[in-house]
């Protein structure tokens, strides 16, 4: 039987339940099944049932209300830190991305950018804290 405690880690600090494998939070409620079932196909159901019923108990922030971090912080740990972009607009009430295209996209709707501007955006450590196609939260890192 595989061990559950090779797949999640439970962050007390910011109420989340951490993907060992994936290195990103997994939205509480459904999102834990929906999680195990959609991006670790290989897991056998038992353990499955293992992971949430192990987890049922656990308080965990909703998406929404989970803190980011001071960037003085240090980086939330098993989260994968990776290099992105934080907007440097001045009119900016701050802006992280973990990829280029969503930084000018943003710099296109939010401040008006057009392709051939000069970029206002600097690389930035971030991190991804939920990673999914209706979650998604940065926080960013000072190296
Ligand atoms: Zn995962
Ligand atoms: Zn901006």
């Amino acid at each position: 039987m595989e061990s559950i405690k090779s797949y999640v880690r439970y962050n007390e600090t910011h109420k989340i339940l951490i993907c060992l494998q994936h290195k990103h939070a997994i939205a509480p409620g459904t999102g834990l099944k929906r999680h195990f079932q959609r991006q670790h196909p290989e897991m056998s159901s038992g353990t499955r049932q293992k992971i949430l019923e192990s987890v049922k108990d656990l308080e965990l922030e909703d998406v929404d209300n989970v803190v980011i971090p001071d960037p003085e912080e240090y980086p939330i740990a098993d989260i994968e830190v990776k290099n992105g972009f934080a907007c440097r607009h001045p009119e900016c009430d701050g802006f992280y991305a973990g990829e280029m295209s969503t930084m000018a996209k943003h710099c296109q709707r939010k401040h008006g950018r057009q392709d051939n501007d000069p970029i206002c955006w600097t690389e930035q450590t971030v991190q991804t804290i939920f990673q999914s196609n209706t979650s998604l939260k940065l926080a960013n890192i000072v190296r």
